[in-house]
């Protein structure tokens, strides 16, 4: 399947809908960061909210 990889957002989170899976970009144009903690203190503690379950 052709994917339209956006060379600006690289990810690995191949079980994303939005992974190109033979490249580790992500197709959106865009994406939403976000947290699930009060006081962010490290990369963990950050997550994509524009991911999707494949
Ligand atoms: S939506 Fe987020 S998790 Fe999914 S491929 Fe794009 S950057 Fe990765």
């Amino acid at each position: 399947m052709n994917c339209n990889a956006n060379h600006s957002i690289r990810c690995t989170v191949r079980n994303c809908k939005n992974h190109c899976t033979d490249q580790d970009y992500c197709a959106l144009n865009c994406v939403s960061i976000g947290t699930h903690e009060a006081n962010p203190s490290m990369d963990q503690c950050t997550d994509c909210l524009s991911y999707v379950k494949k």
